[in-house]
């Protein structure tokens, strides 16, 4: 059976940077996979004028990396497009329109139109509404949208932005990218808990002590210090990434792994994390904004030093916080996630600490109190980024004499060859896209929910003037995040922070 797919891709924002950076090379593997034969073409959109020569050439820079010989560039870029086109302008749609019609019967692509906007999401209404008012959009092929984040700025915009594309897609044919959704070890989040009965059967409030998420970023704002003041980390990553990585840890087993089911599982898992009032997010939470620091002996400056960034902003790189999640199966054990920037090491996991064994057997005779406190707990770490695989520490004894309970880890990471040939995140999500397949996107109630968890936590904190810049650059975040867990009995179980410091580096 032939794997190839036939579509007419729209990029509008074709010359901007993910378009650039992302799209042209994910659609490049794609076409060297097969998936992408003779079937398909691009148009890119955006305002400048240029030619479809001028654009091809810039479309070929952008593969370089990806070593592609004379012939396949040559194939490949003979598929691209340029139209010069304002998006808020009628007229140019009549222009897209023609262009999209010829490039179908050249490529016989049976009308199956993709549109993805890698645009500013205020644009998003005005190129839907013209899709259909100037009827872009085809009768008899398939009409896909592809949109990123983020989605609104809170529930209520959100909800405005949702209800103008939903007046022409219908939510089935509405993909919302998440990147991270597109990650081998997010997907493989799933395959951990419903492909191993050791895990699934004690992935509960009876096994399970808590469960740690980090998403941490080595980098400061760098260029997009405009977009980032306005937004910062609880917005740019907790109402997306962050939520949505809880929810396929919260969810319940679905009946079958489809798309459906999936999604109803993750939105129940969602409708399950308790949303705070403005008191309890004030204690849950916590925020952070980096200052000047040192690692490694490079110098760092302060993020309001940063380009683009009010001198005086109490905009937050880092957030922690504590999620509680109200049914049967996790009543009881928090979920602390943290995201920030400038921390010590750049990285991606999420840590499963189990709880102690009932009593510990192994304690001097002489004592009374028997709990396990002191044993090691079991630990499953997933790897998500920049290495992917897992790690599961057990309790050994120590080799010698006495009986000394000896952590052991058991570590599994993906070989370097099987990361190089496994799909970029953007690659699988362009696939999906075009198979149908909506299952590693974000669906309008799991937005909507994730808004109306993260829109408390922003109000409680708007109303308060943050004592920022409240943790130096290359450190794990400000003291606050550390004493959120210290109070519940529990510490992170990842600080590369210890390391650095060990090693005279921080
Ligand atoms: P960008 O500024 O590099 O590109 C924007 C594009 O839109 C350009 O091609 C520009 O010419 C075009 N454009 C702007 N106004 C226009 C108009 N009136 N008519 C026609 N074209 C117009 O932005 P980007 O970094 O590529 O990001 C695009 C979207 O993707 C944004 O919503 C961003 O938040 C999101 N996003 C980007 C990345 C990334 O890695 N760059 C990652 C996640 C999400």
């Amino acid at each position: 059976m032939s794997n190839e797919q036939i579509a007419l891709f729209t990029i509008f924002g074709g010359t901007g940077d993910l378009a650039q950076r992302k799209l042209y090379p994910s659609l490049f593997r794609l076409f060297r996979k097969g998936f992408l034969k003779e079937r398909f073409a691009v148009i890119g959109t955006a305002r400048r004028e240029w030619s479809h020569e001028y654009y091809r050439d810039i479309v070929r820079g952008t593969i370089q990396e990806l070593e592609p010989t004379e012939k396949e560039l040559a194939d490949f870029t003979s598929h691209f497009y340029y139209q010069a086109h304002n998006v808020t302008d009628t007229e140019h749609y009549h222009n897209l329109k023609v262009l999209a019609t010829e490039l179908d019967r050249k490529y016989q692509l049976d009308n199956n139109r993709i549109f993805y906007l890698a645009m500013a999401p205020n644009f998003f209404g005005v190129i839907t509404e013209h899709l259909k008012s100037e009827q872009i959009i085809t009768e008899n092929g398939f009409n896909r949208l592809i949109i990123e984040k983020p989605f609104g700025t809170d529930y209520q915009s959100a909800e405005k932005l949702n209800n103008e594309i939903r007046a022409v897609f219908e939510e089935d044919q509405i993909f919302r990218i998440d990147h991270y959704l597109g990650k081998e070890m997010i997907q493989n989040i799933s395959a951990v808990r419903f492909g191993n009965n050791i895990f699934e059967s004690l992935w509960n409030n009876k096994y399970i002590d808590n469960i740690q998420v980090t998403l941490s970023e080595s980098l400061g704002v760098e260029e997009r210090g405009g977009y980032y003041d306005k937004s910062g980390a609880l917005k740019d990553m907790v109402q997306n990434h962050i939520l949505q990585v809880v929810s396929l840890l919260v969810m319940e087993p679905p009946a079958i792994f489809s798309e459906k089911t999936i999604r109803e599982e993750k939105v129940k898992a969602l409708n399950s994390i308790r949303v705070y009032s403005e008191k309890e997010a004030m204690k849950n939470f916590v925020r952070g904004q980096y200052g000047p620091g040192q690692l490694d002996g490079k110098s760092f400056i302060s993020y309001r030093d940063e380009t683009n960034v009010e001198p005086e902003s109490q905009t937050e790189t880092f957030v922690a916080g504590k999620l509680v999640v109200d049914n049967f199966r996790w009543r009881g054990v928090p979920f602390y996630i943290r995201t920030g920037k400038q921390l010590t090491e750049k990285g991606t996991r999420i840590n499963v600490v189990f709880k102690p064994t009932p009593i510990n057997v192994f304690r001097d005779p002489s004592e009374n109190a028997c709990d396990a406190e002191d044993i090691p707990r079991n630990i499953l770490t997933i790897y998500i980024q920049p290495t992917e695989g897992f790690q599961l520490t057990l309790n050994g004894k120590e080799i010698g004499s006495g009986f000394n309970i000896d952590p052991i880890k058991l570590d599994y990471r993906h070989s370097a060859e099987s990361l190089d040939n496994s799909p970029e995140a953007y690659e699988k999500l362009i696939l999906d896209c075009l198979q149908g397949d909506g299952t590693n996107f974000t669906h309008w109630d799991e937005v909507a929910q994730s808004w109306r968890i993260v829109d408390v936590i922003r109000h409680a904190w708007d109303k308060e003037t943050p004592d920022f810049p409240n943790y130096p650059s290359g450190t794990m975040g400000p003291q606050c995040a550390f004493d959120l867990l210290s109070r519940d009995g529990f510490e992170w179980i990842w600080h590369p922070d210890e390391w650095y410091r060990e090693h005279g580096k921080l």
